[in-house]
């Protein structure tokens, strides 16, 4: 029987893997028991984290808000480098507990600027992030598991079958990873805009990935503002009830792909759970502040997803709620999509586009960067 490995804090437990079984795209999880934490690694502890392990070293909480600045905001690795503690402190740290980040294991540079990272992780799988530099900003895209259990079928990740969810400390520490080796201490050079839209479902592994959100974004921390981390999800409809219900939270995307329930379960098995209607439910039911959008994305491809109907179809969908939509011209992936995938012609796109905008919607086309790495949507994958 096939197993996968369940994520409780730095614990691991085997369980029966659903999917192998029948799709069944639960957001259930375990809780995290704090108490399993100690000893272990203090990457991706979030404060509560922090102060339970200065309580058991029987010190004043505020050095867990030190020591949480001290790895987040200055991003340093040793607990000699916590000038801002003291040194006897410092020394009980280091036998006590490490801080490590997953590491850098291989770089591609696209002719655009972007790069695809592979990083090792501690068990021995690998999971790839990208970072894309932009003229006033950057963008991570992160992966939250290792590989993934939707089986979309236009997605590399997708076709290795969900291996395992990802911890929070290596959610967050793709960022921290990409950070350091892009930006150095330059962290204030320009905005960082981060994407859960790597490997992986985030809402399918709900609970570290708001983990690792939550020290990526706190002010003490990388103080990356809310506003600019997207969480991407197939479609998982409880998952989009249940990030509605956090506050903060990351922005919100669907990656839709098709607009009748029997083209998008063909390409997006997860449709046959929560399909269309489910979708534009728990969308019109998710809470915006003032001025946000969900934004749809929306991959072309021909003779599946580009028709006049489609679009027509789409204009429906997205005018239910605040919405902008972003067309992706299809990827071409070795080793997963079906045999007849091919991104429509550029001029089928715009026509596409322009339908779209002339019917009062913001639309744009994103062109994915570093496909000629395998680091474009839906390229991601083990090498
Ligand atoms: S597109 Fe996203 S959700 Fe679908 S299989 Fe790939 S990684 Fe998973």
């Amino acid at each position: 029987m096939a197993r996968r490995l369940t994520r409780r804090r730095n614990v691991f437990f085997p369980t029966v893997n659903p999917f192998a079984q029948s799709p069944d795209y639960t957001t259930r999880e375990i809780e995290p028991d704090l108490s399993l934490l100690l000893p272990g690694n203090a990457a991706g502890m979030g404060l509560d984290e922090l102060r339970l392990l200065f309580k058991r070293l029987d010190e004043a909480p505020y050095r867990a808000s030190q020591a949480f600045e001290g790895i987040y905001r200055h991003r340093w690795d040793d607990w000699d480098r916590f000038t801002n503690l003291p040194k006897s402190l410092r020394i009980r740290l280091a036998s006590a507990v490490q801080i490590k980040w997953p590491e850098i294991e291989r770089t591609l540079t696209s002719s655009d600027g972007s790069s695809k990272h592979t990083l090792k992780l501690a068990d021995g799988y690998s999971i790839e992030c990208v970072y894309m530099p932009y003229e006033n900003r950057a963008t991570l895209c992160i992966s939250t598991q290792a590989g993934c259990a939707m089986a979309c079928a236009f997605c590399a990740t997708g076709a290795m079958g969900l291996k395992r969810n990802l911890t929070s400390a290596e959610i967050a520490g793709q960022a921290m990873a990409l950070i350091t080796f892009h930006l150095g201490a330059r962290t204030d050079a320009a905005p960082i805009n981060i994407v859960f839209m790597g490997m992986g479902e985030p809402l399918h592994n709900f609970g570290n990935v708001m983990g690792a959100f939550a020290v990526l974004s706190h002010p003490k921390g990388l103080a990356i503002p809310p506003r600019r981390v997207t969480i991407s999800t197939a479609g998982l409809a409880p998952g989009i009830k249940r990030l509605g219900e956090c506050n903060p939270r990351p922005r919100l995307a669907l990656s839709l792909n098709a607009t009748t329930n029997e083209a998008r379960s063909k390409i997006m098995p997860v449709n046959s759970t929560w399909g269309l209607e489910a979708l534009s439910q728990a969308l019109r039911s998710f809470p915006l502040e003032s001025g946000e959008r969900i934004t749809l994305e929306y991959a072309l491809i021909e003779g599946i997803s580009d028709g006049l109907e489609d679009a027509k179809r789409l204009s429906k969908f997205a005018g239910q709620f605040p919405s902008k939509i972003n067309l992706i011209p299809y990827n071409a992936c070795p080793g997963a999509g079906l045999p007849e995938m091919s991104p429509p012609s550029d001029a089928r796109i715009n026509e596409i586009g322009a339908y779209l905008a002339n019917r009062g919607h913001i639309v744009s086309v994103r062109r994915s960067r570093g496909s000629d790495i395998g680091g474009a949507c839906g390229q991601l994958a083990f090498k």
